[in-house]
């Protein structure tokens, strides 16, 4: 039995995703579902009320083996490698199809999981997801090189192919806990590399569920495996396995520097997807509607729990009060609930463990002489709510402005009439972070004269959290190695081969 105790099912989930809630749970070795090889099992917890929703494998380094050994031999022979790219295509594309079927079912299954507002995910997660797999499934058959002239001469023929790195690693956090499997396994499996997955220990069930539409859509067995279990005990293995030839992480700044350190042992290539700082930057002249309402949607989406979110605010000193009481304003009539409620705005964090570093963050503010404009405060009961939070007073050296909270927290900074835009962009870049930032203007000229001086990954014109799969999303600084998604996220996954012959 996967589980002692019995699953607690909430009446408000159909009856797709009620029935996968209380089944065995099992991981996606090799083609087959199956418990870990230990045996053990650990709780999933729902986060609205802290009540366990059900167990998963507690997958350790035998299935990472057993995982690795089946995604190599899937790379090394077999129907994978002698697939045309048109069909691993078409099995991308019937992935995406398969996903959108059950658009509900998952939705639910990560508001359940995760926390997050139901009718969010419907609109969000999911048909990110299923867009992702579409867009990459036709890369499948565009993975060129190039015919190079050599410099040195007309005597030869140059050269190069695209070809998959191999067997890939992929650690993903617990966010966006379809979408991140999504933009990991999507462009992976379109240029022909064989993977194991590893989920979050917070939210395994839609992954789980997605192993088996990726049975269902005819993947080969060990193209695609599915790991469940604790960082330490079954991401750390595989990040150093010898067999891995690539490991690609989504997390924390901190983990991610463990998994660059794991992978030296054979030199695997690494990318990382880490934290960030994001400024979101209100200059005077912008349409300060969509601005204040833009900022807010900046940082409270997803809870908080975004790596790009707009966590430092900052205003004009000519509009920074209403900047400030506008974001306030909109913290306070945000409808807070459980995620699966279909009104709710803002649902829990995603664990105690998130709950108490946001707390410990909010603590530190009131220490170091933040002033709460909105929130701050614990929002008691059960589950692991925190109130939007806005704090102003606040600079550099303080440790709600330095460091990621990754809750619904901003701090709010204003500009001098006096800072020129280089001032400006020194104060916005004022971070180990570089994954994203949004500039609110119309003035045309200062919003690319911005976009050129922030150091940042993604940046953003009088919009904020805007994802597509056609675009590259990464991270300058100690925001990341690599991009994801676009054209750009297929270098993560393919090696470089210059072919030369002699005429
Ligand atoms: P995390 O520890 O970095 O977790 C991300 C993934 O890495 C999870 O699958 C995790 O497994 C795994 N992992 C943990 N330790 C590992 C190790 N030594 N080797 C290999 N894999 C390992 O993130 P977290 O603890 O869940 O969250 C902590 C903070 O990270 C957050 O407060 C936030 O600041 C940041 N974060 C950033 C992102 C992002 O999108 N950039 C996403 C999530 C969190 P387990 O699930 O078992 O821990
Ligand atoms: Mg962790």
């Amino acid at each position: 039995m996967a589980t002692a105790t019995s699953p607690i099912v909430d009446s408000r989930l159909g009856a797709a995703a009620s029935a996968f809630v209380t089944s065995k749970h099992q991981m996606y070795i090799d083609g087959k579902f199956t418990s870990a090889s230990a045996g053990k099992t650990f709780p999933v917890y729902n986060p609205a009320t802290g009540e366990e929703i059900c167990q998963v494998p507690e997958g350790d380094h035998v299935d990472v083996d057993r995982a690795v050994r089946a995604a190599r031999r899937a790379f090394d022979g077999g129907a994978w490698p002698a697939m045309s790219p048109s069909k691993r295509g078409q099995l991308l594309y019937r992935l995406a199809d398969l996903l959108e079927q059950h658009t509900d079912e998952f939705a639910e299954l990560e508001s359940l999981d995760n926390g997050k507002p139901v009718s969010i995910a419907r609109v969000a997660d999911v048909p990110l997801a299923v867009d992702l797999f579409r867009y990459m499934s036709g890369w499948a058959t565009k993975t060129m090189g190039s015919t190079i002239p050599l410099s040195a001469g007309n005597d030869f023929l140059s050269y190069t192919v695209r070809e998959p790195i191999g067997v890939v690693a992929q650690i993903i956090p617990w966010n966006f806990p379809l979408l991140m499997a999504a933009w990991k396994l999507g462009p992976a499996l379109a240029v022909g590399c064989t993977v194991v997955l590893k989920l979050a220990e917070q939210t395994p069930l839609t992954g789980l569920r997605l192993a088996q539409l990726i049975e269902e859509a005819g993947f080969p067995a060990g193209v695609v495996n599915v790991l469940t279990g604790f960082g330490e005990a079954c991401g750390a293995p595989l990040a150093a396995h010898d067999l891995v030839d690539k490991v690609a992480f989504t997390g924390s700044t901190e983990v991610g520097k463990l998994i660059a350190k794991a992978a030296t042992g054979n030199l695997k290539k690494v990318t990382l997807e880490l934290g960030g700082k994001s400024p979101a930057i209100i200059f005077p002249d912008a349409d300060m509607d969509a601005a204040i309402a833009g900022a807010a949607s900046a940082i409270f989406f997803n809870q908080g729990q975004c790596c790009c979110a707009g966590s430092r605010l900052f205003a004009h000193e000519s509009v920074f009060d209403q900047v400030v009481s506008g974001v306030s304003d909109i913290a306070g009539k945000i409808k807070m609930g459980e995620g699966l409620d279909p009104s709710t705005e803002l649902g829990p964090l995603v664990s105690d463990e998130q709950f108490a570093r946001v707390n410990g963050f909010l603590k530190s503010g009131r220490e170091q002489g933040a002033k709460f404009v909105a929130g701050g405060k614990e929002h008691g009961g059960r589950g692991y709510f925190v109130a939007p939070t806005v704090m102003s007073g606040v600079k550099p050296g303080m440790k709600v402005v330095d460091e990621e909270i990754f809750g619904p927290v901003v701090v709010a900074q204003s500009f001098a009439s006096d800072a020129d835009l280089d001032r400006l962009a020194a104060q916005a870049n004022d971070s180990i972070y570089g994954l994203a930032a949004s500039v609110w203007t119309r003035d045309i000229s200062a919003a690319h004269k911005m976009a050129r001086r922030i150091k940042a990954g993604t940046v953003w014109v009088n919009c904020h959290n805007v994802f597509d799969a056609a675009l590259p999303f990464g991270g300058y600084k100690q925001s990341g190695w690599g991009r994801e998604m676009g054209a750009e996220v297929l270098n993560n996954y393919t090696e470089v081969k210059a072919v030369t012959v002699k005429l």
